[in-house]
């Protein structure tokens, strides 16, 4: 594997067209990169930004800043670890970049997207052009323009009839200047009351109750063009969950387990959840908000939250149509188009889910065409790793396909023995996984 710090390496004689700098974009130039293939990483910003882009660099997370939790018990942790264990660049910039927030990596947004930026401009072998891509490259390409690909290319790749849609949502942003702090109070969950990395709006039973009852009364934006597209289970408006009963959201994202307010001594009713956005505390992101309520609405009805009577609102949530490729249908074992080998699909437009799994397919993405280059085929990644559920997930065939976040029921694991609790016995898979991983790696040890 040759290093690609910025220091002169061999000129390349390959060249792999990678269209999107987004967070599976800019990991797949970075892995073929440091595998000695030139690349032209092509994407529209700053000229042209989608609706929920709102800078100009790239790998930007376009809406909370948590890469979701860390333990080896989780599914998602267990991603993070393999994608560590495969030298992420991003994962890398990730824990560098790193805010406090509990069991959950969460980033400094910003400081994410400009180092990983840095990264990319610092490797030789990565060119950066400015440029939005209507058509599908005749060279060899990796596509990773994302979940918001918009009409000429979703066009074009839809010729085969394959891409579907379905809504996304995100959450507002508001100021630290407008938190009343007599209100609100800091603690993570199941740690010391007063200390943790969240601050928390109480809520009583009548202040919750009065609250859904305005969170199912207030206006929402319509859905224009995609009318008929579902909304993704994981990510649902909270006026989508309020909507499905008065006590969904007490037991969802407003859930008080684990938190107790140091000036009471007691568990409140419901609690909203607010994270750093930044390592200065500037902004919040007020966490499983993401909203379809129209900007004056949020504006009413969020500031019926404790402590959040005088919020400034740094960014309004938004709902959007989400465009993935129907991947078992599509796509062949190396990611590819199977009508047009040429081009590869990465990250959420291939029909997986979140930041870290988009991470994670641009990876996979890479190391499928790297080793193709070489005349070569990967083997994929085993079952038993959290990488290789991800790509089985992409291989199945379902009657209607939606794009997943990694989930243990992916990942082959060993056989839960008696008595052993479920913490422990997913911590051992992740171990087993860990193992798998090093063994593949192994194998294909050209490649790493
Ligand atoms: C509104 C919304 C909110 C989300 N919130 C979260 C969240 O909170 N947590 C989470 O884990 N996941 C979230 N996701 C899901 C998903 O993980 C992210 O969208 C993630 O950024 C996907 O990574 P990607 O690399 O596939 O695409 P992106 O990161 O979106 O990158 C795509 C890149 O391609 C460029 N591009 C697009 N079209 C073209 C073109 N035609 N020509 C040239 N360049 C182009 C864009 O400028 C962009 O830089 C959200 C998705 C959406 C749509």
């Amino acid at each position: 594997m040759i290093s690609p710090s910025g220091s002169p390496g061999p000129t390349p004689s390959k060249t792999v067209v990678v269209i999107g700098g987004g967070l599976a974009g800019a990991e797949a130039a970075w892995q073929l990169a440091s595998r000695g293939i030139g690349v032209r990483l092509v994407d529209m910003k700053p000229e042209r930004r989608t609706l929920a882009h709102s800078v100009d660099t790239l790998a930007e997370l376009v809406c909370s800043n948590s890469l979701r939790a860390t333990g080896l018990s989780s599914a998602v942790g267990l991603l993070k670890a393999e994608l560590e264990a495969t030298h992420s660049l991003l994962l890398r910039i990730a824990g560098e970049t790193a805010v406090p927030a509990g069991r959950a990596l969460a980033v400094d947004r910003r400081m994410f997207a400009e180092q990983v930026q840095g990264a990319l401009l610092d490797c030789d072998s990565i060119t950066l052009e400015q440029g939005y891509v209507e058509r599908l490259p005749e060279q060899r390409a990796i596509i990773a323009t994302g979940p918001l690909t918009d009409n000429g290319l979703a066009q074009a790749l839809g010729e085969g009839g394959a891409l579907l849609h379905y809504h996304d949502a995100i959450a507002p942003l508001v100021s630290a200047e407008g938190l009343d702090r007599e209100q609100v109070f800091v603690a993570s969950r199941y740690e010391t009351p007063g200390t943790g990395d969240y601050l928390n709006c109480p809520m009583d039973q009548p202040t919750y109750f009065q609250f859904v009852e305005a969170l199912n009364g207030a206006e929402k934006t319509p859905l224009r063009d995609f009318e008929h597209a579902p909304f993704f289970e994981g990510c649902l408006p909270v006026e989508e969950l309020a909507a499905r009963g008065s006590l969904t959201l007490a037991h969802g994202p407003l859930k008080p387990v684990g938190l107790i307010d140091p000036r009471t001594g007691e568990r409140p009713f419901a609690v909203v959840q607010l994270r750093a956005e930044d390592r200065q505390q500037s902004a919040f992101n007020l966490v499983g908000f993401q909203t379809r309520l129209t900007r004056g609405e949020q504006q009413r009805v969020f500031r019926m939250i404790p402590g959040l009577e005088k919020a400034r609102f740094e960014r309004f949530g938004q709902v959007h149509r989400n465009t993935f490729v129907d991947a078992p249908q599509t796509l062949d074992e190396q990611l590819r188009l199977r009508g047009n080998p040429q081009i590869t699909i990465a990250g959420q437009l291939a029909g997986v889910e979140g930041y870290v799994e988009s991470i994670a397919c641009g990876l996979l993405a890479a190391l499928f065409v790297a080793a193709e280059l070489e005349g070569r085929t990967l083997d994929p990644p085993p079952a038993t790793t959290a990488l290789g559920g991800l790509w089985g997930y992409l291989r199945r065939p379902q009657a209607k396909f939606q794009p997943s976040n990694v989930v243990w029921s992916m990942i082959d694991t060993p056989r839960r023995q008696r008595r052993q609790s479920k913490r422990d016995h997913r911590t051992r898979a992740a171990q087993h996984a860990l193992n798998a991983l090093g063994e593949w790696m192994e194998t294909h040890r050209r490649l790493f």
